[in-house]
């Protein structure tokens, strides 16, 4: 008979946790547990188990917000009751959104005499489709006006992420990606005459490829779209899709001409929760006017009280991601974006100079020009080890770097990508050259002769 008996009955704030009843056992996977848990036992039991997640500032894959400041975490914890779309009982909240969207119209250099037009979303994906969206109903109004078929829309685009491609196929839009050729990048303005034609909804053009970082031409795209339109008679319109970039270009990279600066691009899309710097779950996307926006994609509502327009693919969301988003336009201004991204930029060009100066690495951007980002490959030659076994390598100090193969024509060509956000300091960019380096020296030493590190990646 063991004389130290817990009770395990007692569930009273003395009890350690780890001698409740709950901790006895594993967690409930397939049915809902009959009887109750005490709090602070199931919450230690879940935090537990979210120790197998990694390290998220050591994950360099992602493009996401990984670090906020304390009254992010405490404004949201505020807002955690408010529902975005209830912009009659939360009539702030939908008040600082606007703001939002008024500032991102000024930033990305919308019409003034217009009235702006825009609204949140979840994401970057969310915002893409409606911008998308929008194209597909212009193109088939003026179809249907002028007499001619539009049963068969579809849209351009370089080396897309994937938010495209589930937009062309939800929502019936042939999608024609352009496929790298040669050492190509991303899409290219001579691309677009063999590629587009009358039932082309738009252009998608991209600031701040997936894949490596680098910004498309938007001017250069723009110019011969408008050479098309005098040629051909095509007007076709351009989305940008600034999931990153619209959080950067506009503080670092002033003389890039890619916004609504060009009159061929019609809307643009950003994700607040990568370099906007706010919390997961919150994207933009804004119009060049009202008329890019088809009314009849707009819905009213009125069971919540008042009469408010809507235009998102959810209903309900979180107003909390706003707020923060709000926070940092305030809190950050012109001067401090400009000093996060520049010091993100400067440490991800200082760390493209030293895998640069690496023996078996191939740079394939740099980190000049595009995002605080750098990709690259292994040189030519037989090192006896993959990118793959050198993600996994890392892997071992926590590190979390991408592995994957370029678009289409350039699936032979595998790169691995590291995004410098903001709260990767340069002390950390030097550890993780440090743990790179050793991982390669292991690797020369130790070839992996039979390598089974698999691709297996999903670009976020
Ligand atoms: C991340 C990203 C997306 C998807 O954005 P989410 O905010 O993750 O939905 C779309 N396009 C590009 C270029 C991206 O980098």
């Amino acid at each position: 008979m063991p004389i130290h008996r817990v009770d395990s009955t007692d569930t009273s704030s003395l009890l350690d946790i780890y001698a409740t009843e709950a901790s006895q056992n594993s967690l409930p996977k397939y049915r809902i547990p009959d009887g109750r848990t005490e709090p602070r036992a199931a919450y230690a039991l879940i935090r537990d188990e979210l120790l197998l997640d990694g390290n998220a500032r050591q994950n360099l894959a992602t493009f996401c917000t990984t670090w906020v400041e304390d009254e992010v975490k405490a404004l949201m914890a505020d807002a955690i009751d408010k529902n975005m779309i209830d912009k009659d009982e939360y009539p702030q909240t939908a008040e600082i959104e606007k703001r939002c969207v008024h500032i991102l119209a000024d930033l990305w250099h919308a019409e003034r005499s217009r009235e702006t037009i825009g609204c949140s979303t979840t994401g970057s994906s969310e915002a893409a489709m409606l911008g998308g969206l929008a194209f597909k109903w212009k193109w088939r109004k003026r179809r249907e006006a002028e007499g001619k078929d539009a049963s068969k829309p579809n849209i351009v685009t370089g080396p897309v992420q994937i938010c495209w491609k589930k937009f062309a196929r939800y929502f019936d839009v042939e999608i024609r990606e352009v496929p790298l050729e040669g050492d190509a990048l991303g899409l290219k303005p001579e691309d677009l005459r063999k590629y587009c034609d009358e039932n082309t909804i738009g252009v998608v053009a991209t600031l701040g490829v997936t894949f490596t970082g680098v910004y498309e031409p938007v001017a250069a795209l723009a110019a011969e779209l408008d050479a098309m339109q005098r040629d051909l008679g095509l007007d076709i319109p351009i989305h940008v899709d600034a999931a990153s970039g619209g959080f950067i270009a506009p503080f670092i990279q002033k003389d890039i001409v890619w916004d609504f600066k060009l009159d061929r691009v019609r809307s643009i899309n950003a994700s607040g929760h990568k370099y906007g710097l706010a919390p997961l779950g919150v994207g933009w996307v804004i119009w060049a006017t009202q008329d890019d926006l088809p009314e009849e994609l707009i819905f009213y509502v009125d069971y919540l009280g008042g009469n408010m327009p809507t235009f998102a693919l959810n209903f309900s969301r979180p107003g909390g991601e706003i707020i923060a988003q709000y926070y940092n336009f305030l809190r950050l201004g012109m001067e401090g974006y400009t000093a996060v991204q520049q010091a993100c930029s400067d440490t991800a060009q200082w760390l493209g100079e030293q895998m640069a100066a690496m023996d078996c690495i191939e740079m394939v951007y740099d980190g000049h020009g595009g995002i605080p980002a750098v990709a690259y490959k292994l040189t030519d030659a037989d090192h006896g080890f993959t990118l793959y076994d050198l993600s996994d390598r890392v892997r071992m100090g926590g590190w979390q770097i991408a592995s994957y193969p370029l678009p289409m024509n350039r699936k032979d060509t595998v790169v691995q990508r590291i995004l410098i956000r903001h709260g990767v300091s340069r002390d950390l960019a030097q550890l993780l050259l440090d743990d790179i380096k050793r991982a390669i020296a292991h690797l020369k030493e130790n070839p992996v002769p039979n390598s089974t590190a698999k691709p297996g990646f999903h670009h976020d």
